[in-house]
């Protein structure tokens, strides 16, 4: 009792201390204030201070707990109205709380904003699981999902009624009370596994040093054994020795450098074995027991097997159908692999002798060999028709050309001086949104490129929000006497944020709870971008030598086009390997704990032929994406979305007009537009009029000579064609071209 009397007394001291707190925090705090008066209400940067976070946050939970409550408490039947709509349009206020914090903690970060982070993450958390496990909230929606078709609901109503239902049932909703119970503590004990599968994994790869003599790094570049060299001293090891680690930085040039055979498979035994020592970091048990877990939840909530639990709400449905994308995949690239392999044993037998192996930790050492030989792309030279003028004036061009959109600056408010902000204005002069670039490095900002909203796109009386996007990089930064000029790498980069960022421009959908889209469609908006970055046409209107002012050369074009199927064999084999292993380990279909080793071994080599030159991009011990990471039975995701993008910038390419604005509008209207309105498969074949076709994608990573071009199948595109004129252009085009122009001149005729 007296203990009891201890802690409410406490409980109230931090409760009037929060009061206290909050009243000095809301007085100026502009996440209280209930619009912004901004452009574009765009958040008010230079008002926002780091102790406004918090406050906020809170408020935001304690306001939404209230929305729900009055959903809950509601004495009227339920409705759309008075149940899916309001849950629907519930914590407005910490979603922009959330957002605008969740951007900045990746853009302008600094230690308070990261413990912060840590300390809001679980709480965030377990507030949206206590409203995801509301009986009483799930009992109304699930009237109101019982009666969809009987009440009138229109098509979108209906659906975001069964998106929220499907929400909370994959979630347990409909489990007895004993089986809601079990599920907790296997979410649980899955979550703990993960955190423990995590730390293994750090600690296996921070484990492994290797410190090597001058005469063990021959073949490696200066600038490597420069910060090699740091890395000794750094750690106590000689300043005149040379240090490398098991991180892909360190360990890539060493592998594709090091002439000494003996350093690299060193190295790489090291990489490939870690999780997998038998030592206290060792992760075999550890996810075995996963496996065995998600199997338990997928079968509490009614699947066969975890990857169909995963896939059931992805585009893909099945993991059938995922299996038959990537097998198809696999086959070709595994194949030219072998034809990449046979190039490559010529220079090995020549260094190590006939009766030599060669091995998985040869490939990268003897494909730059190729590489130097027959692929030479000198990347400076190229990247001085890539200054970032050009290449953002170039996606500008290529988005005006296609959908008849301009971007104007704007003066809006900044988080960091380095930022740009655009107005982005539709050809019928209404305003889509704006959108920010902030493009280089800093110490504040984690690495990596990234594309984010602070405004998303909604519906407030009827008319639509435009959205705030951000685009956000880590470009090479200009000097004092030479512009910023991009890689090859960056540019594609900037046309794919560029494609994320479109994606949320264009968005027009009424209900939040249907803007997102499945996990294996996000990378298609911004995938498809890339098809345009290196085409020829666009080339030869942005890529101009930033002194003297000369257009990229054909040869040079040509080179770039070329060289972007390089390797390819080996770079698919590797990635659909690995995505064939992880749907592999989570179709099991039984709670038995497997053997993790002999496993993979039997489901990649002996079952599917993995040659032995080539290992998975990961194996199961230290494969984080699917055991410490969101993408479980989704590593397919990247894959999946690639064959989309090829597939659909296909339509384009078949027109005989990469610019072709008709196709570009249907783009827009099925696809970029819609959000998640629709399923992504219904959404793709009404662009595209058919389902999409792998052979783009494979012979776009050169793993096929030519795709099968059809363009009568798809009636609707060869019907949509532009006038006899521009037919006539393209006659001078490739044969592929030609055919297609001629297909659609004939289309023509008939039309008229
Ligand atoms: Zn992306």
């Amino acid at each position: 009792m007296k203990r009891f009397f201890h802690l409410f007394a406490f409980a109230m001291l931090i409760m009037t201390l929060n009061s206290c707190n909050k009243s000095a925090a809301t007085a100026d705090n502009p996440f209280f204030e209930p619009k912004w008066d901004t452009p574009y209400g765009a958040p008010p940067f230079e008002r926002i201070r780091f102790e406004h976070y918090k406050p906020a946050f809170e408020q935001g939970m304690s306001l939404h707990n209230e929305e729900i409550a009055a959903i809950v408490d509601c004495k009227d039947e339920p409705t759309f109205e008075n149940t899916i709509l309001a849950y629907d349009n519930a914590g407005k206020m910490l979603s922009k709380v959330s957002g605008v914090f969740g951007m900045l903690e990746s853009a302008v970060t600094d230690e308070q904003m990261q413990d912060l982070s840590s300390e809001m993450m679980p709480r965030l958390a377990a507030h949206s699981d206590a409203i995801l496990m509301n009986e009483k909230l799930f009992a109304r929606i699930k009237k109101v999902y019982d009666n969809r078709d009987a009440s009138g609901l229109d098509e979108l109503q209906q659906r975001l009624t069964k998106k929220i239902y499907d929400r909370f049932v994959r979630s347990g909703a409909l489990l007895s009370a004993e089986d809601k119970a079990k599920l907790k503590q296997i979410n649980e004990q899955l979550s703990s596994l993960s955190v423990k599968f995590g730390r293994n994994t750090l600690a296996e790869t921070n484990a492994f040093q290797l410190v090597l003599d001058e005469n063990q790094v021959k073949g490696l570049p200066q600038s490597v054994l420069d910060s090699a060299r740091e890395q000794s001293k750094a750690a106590d090891k000689g300043a005149d020795k040379y240090l490398f680690t098991l991180h892909k930085p360190s360990m890539l040039p060493v592998l594709t450098y090091a002439q000494d055979r003996s350093v690299r498979e060193q190295i790489y035994k090291a990489y490939l074995k870690r999780g997998d020592n038998g030592n206290e970091n060792d992760n075999k048990a550890v996810i075995a027991d996963m496996v065995s877990l998600r199997y338990e939840k997928a079968k509490l909530l009614g699947y066969d097997s975890y990857s169909h639990y995963v896939t059931a709400n992805q585009m893909a449905g099945s993991p059938e159908a995922a299996y038959e994308l990537l097998e198809g995949i696999f086959d070709a690239a595994n194949q030219k692999a072998k034809e990449e392999l046979d190039r490559m044993t010529t220079l090995f037998k020549r260094d190590h002798g006939a009766d030599a192996n060669f091995e998985s930790w040869d490939w990268w050492y003897y494909a730059e060999k190729v590489r130097n030989r027959d692929y030479k792309l000198e990347e400076e030279q190229v990247r001085q028709f890539l200054s970032l003028d050009n290449v953002k004036g170039g996606i500008f061009f290529l988005a005006n050309r296609l959908y008849g959109i301009t971007f104007r600056p704007i003066k809006a408010p900044l988080y960091h001086e380095d930022c740009e902000a655009y107005e982005v204005i539709d050809a019928d002069d209404s305003a889509l949104g704006m959108l920010y670039f902030d493009f280089h490095p800093r110490p504040s900002k984690s690495g990596g490129a990234w594309c984010g909203t602070y405004v998303d796109q909604s519906y407030e009386d009827g008319k639509r929000v435009a959205p705030v996007v951000s685009i956000v990089c880590n470009f090479t930064p200009p000097t004092k006497d030479m512009p910023a000029l991009l890689t090859i790498d960056e540019t594609e980069t900037l046309f794919h944020e560029f494609g994320h960022a479109l994606h949320n421009l264009f968005a027009d959908v009424k209900y939040s709870g249907l803007g997102g889209v499945e996990g294996d469609f996000v990378e298609l908006p911004s995938q498809i971008m890339e098809n345009w970055a290196f085409s020829t046409e666009l080339l030869k209107q942005y890529a101009v030598h930033y002194s003297r002012g000369n257009v990229m050369p054909d040869d040079m074009i040509r080179n770039i086009q070329r060289c972007s199927k390089f390797n390819e064999g080996f770079n698919t084999t590797e990635l659909s390997a690995a995505a064939l292993s992880d749907l592999d380990i989570h179709s099991v279909k039984s709670a038995e704990k497997i053997d993790v080793a002999s496993f993979e071994r039997e489901a990649l080599n002996t079952k599917r032929g993995l040659i032995s030159q080539i290992e998975p991009r990961y194996h199961y011990t230290y494969f984080s994406h699917i055991f410490n990471g969101g993408y479980s039975s989704g590593y397919y995701f990247y894959l999946w979305a690639e064959v989309l993008d090829k597939d659909a910038y296909q339509a384009f390419v078949e027109s005989g007009d990469i610019f072709n604005q008709q196709i570009a509008k249907r783009f827009r209207d099925e696809v970029l537009s819609r959000g998640g309105t629709r399923n992504g498969m219904d959404m793709y074949r009404s662009f595209r009029g058919a389902d999409p076709d792998k052979n783009a994608m494979l012979v776009a990573r050169g793993l096929i000579e030519e795709a099968v071009v059809e363009p009568l199948e798809k009636p609707q595109i060869a019907a949509k064609v532009d006038t006899r004129e521009q037919a006539r252009q393209r006659a001078e085009r490739s044969r592929r071209e030609r055919e297609a122009a001629r297909l659609e001149a004939e289309s023509v005729e008939q039309a008229e």
